[in-house]
């Protein structure tokens, strides 16, 4: 190893000196004389060497200044100087992979800006400028929510957990455009949001929406020309029983088809249309909830069953008479038809602790298995399809409630147990609650 002889050449060196000094000392009479004199000689030597490479140091130790030393010291300068090369190398290295980092960064098609956890702008690449209006240089130190002025961003900006992972809305920058706008949290307090195009996504999401709704609309009056004479003949009793019979099963049939085309367009109305002030009145959902319930006790279906219920009339919702409607009869109807006769089912619209409102329609019925949960509020999704059919469902009650309830700002939460029941828990914000008097001023 290098090290090990240049310490073998200095101990060689330190000998030599002592022999040396031994010589001198027998000519001058004292062997310990001759000895310190030459190893202060020595010692003065190597302070000599090591003055010059800490000037060399000083000075940026560049190779062409490197001072001519040998030994320990010398190996030590080299060791340096290898060191000082390796550490430049590496600068270089990560500054090429941070250069084209940057380039490929900038590069992207997807907007792409960088905050710190006050979301301020630190670093933005080129596509931000074009999709968010928002430019790197221009911007840094700017909150992202200042720049970009959506309603809907900016409460998914400041939101620490929003709802969804991701944002849509249109660009700032091209009305034409509309952006999917995602936030991931890394490093330590670090944002990025990343902005993609999803102009053609929602462009294809509207026309779905536009050929549902148009061939849902183009059904409705020939299910309803078919409803009627189906139900003139199943009344005509001229007819044999037998023929009576097969009509009474096309009606069922055809009154479920209208029922499925009903739902289907309440849903992409729901979808495509703003809830509009107007249509916004004070709701006694308690005086409601508690209609639905006589009605149901009232039908076959719900005859079996048994109802309690917590409920303050005196609490009134800002909403939608018949949306709000649609979500009461939807869940109270789940809850006995896919639950068998002798069930619980509770009702709740009580008030939360922070000012708002909670409805809430609980079973102790066989409950839905956890892997169903996330699913049950997609279009047509049912646990069990064939014993759903069986029951009359149209797999669009829960579709419907989900969108009701994010267009009056509350919240879907539902919990289930199998073999202990299902629980549909809606929370609405302090925002949408009137109090008796609220509501009868509201009203006149
Ligand atoms: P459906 O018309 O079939 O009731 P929904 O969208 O209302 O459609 O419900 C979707 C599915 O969720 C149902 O088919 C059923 O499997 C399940 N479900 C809904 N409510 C309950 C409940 N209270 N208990 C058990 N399963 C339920």
């Amino acid at each position: 190893m290098p090290a090990k002889s240049h310490l073998s050449v200095e101990r060689s060196r330190i000998i030599l000196i002592g022999l040396f000094g031994v010589a001198v000392g027998w000519v001058i009479g004292s062997v310990w004389m001759g000895l310190a004199i030459s190893y202060f000689a020595y010692a003065c030597w190597l302070v000599y060497q090591a003055d010059q490479v800490d000037t060399w140091l000083d000075k940026g130790a560049k190779r062409s200044t490197a001072p001519d030393t040998d030994g320990v010291i010398g190996n030590i300068e080299k060791l340096i100087f290898r060191s000082k090369q390796s550490d430049k190398d590496r600068k270089a290295r990560m500054k090429r992979i941070l250069g084209w980092y940057n380039r490929s960064a900038s590069a992207l098609p997807d907007a792409t800006v960088v905050t710190n956890d006050n979301f301020e702008i630190i670093w933005a690449n080129e596509a931000a400028q074009t999709n968010l209006g928002i430019r790197g240089n221009r911007d840094a130190g700017q909150r992202i929510d200042n720049l970009v002025r959506d309603i809907g961003f900016q409460k998914y900006v400041r939101d620490n957990n929003p709802e969804e992972i991701e944002i849509e809305f249109q660009s700032p920058a091209n009305k034409n455009i509309t952006l999917a706008v995602r936030r991931v949290a890394y490093a330590e307090n670090m944002y990025l949001f990343s902005a993609r195009d999803v102009s053609q996504r929602v462009q294809l999401r509207e026309t779905r929406a536009a050929f549902i709704a148009n061939a849902s609309h183009e059904l409705k009056t020939p299910l309803t020309v078919v409803n009627g004479y189906l139900e003139l003949l199943g009344e005509d009793a001229s007819l044999p029983l037998e023929a009576r019979q097969k009509i009474a099963i096309a009606e069922e049939h055809a009154i479920r088809m209208k029922d499925i085309v009903t739902d289907l367009l309440t849903l992409s109305r729901l979808e495509n249309q703003q809830l509009e002030q107007s249509k916004l009145t004070p709701i006694a959902v308690g005086d409601m909830l508690e209609s639905i319930c006589e009605d149901i006790k009232d039908n076959k279906l719900g005859s079996n069953h048994t109802f309690e219920t917590n409920i303050d009339n005196r609490i009134y919702l800002s909403g939608s008479e018949s949306e709000i409607k649609s979500i009461c009869t939807n869940l109270c109807i789940n809850a006995v038809q896919h639950t068998p006769a002798g069930t619980v089912v509770q009702i709740g619209w009580q008030a939360t602790p922070d000012g708002g409102a909670r409805l809430l329609v609980s079973d102790n019925g066989p409950g839905i298995p956890p892997q169903h949960i996330t699913h049950v509020t997609e279009r047509f999704y049912r646990v069990d399809s064939e014993q759903s059919r069986e029951s009359g469902g149209t797999g669009l009650g829960l579709s419907i409630v989900k969108h009701v309830v994010h267009r009056h700002q509350g919240e879907l939460r539902i919990s289930s147990m199998p073999g202990r029941g299902t629980t549909f828990e809606i929370l609405f914000p302090v925002e949408k609650i009137l109090t008796e008097q609220e509501a009868h001023a509201a009203s006149l």
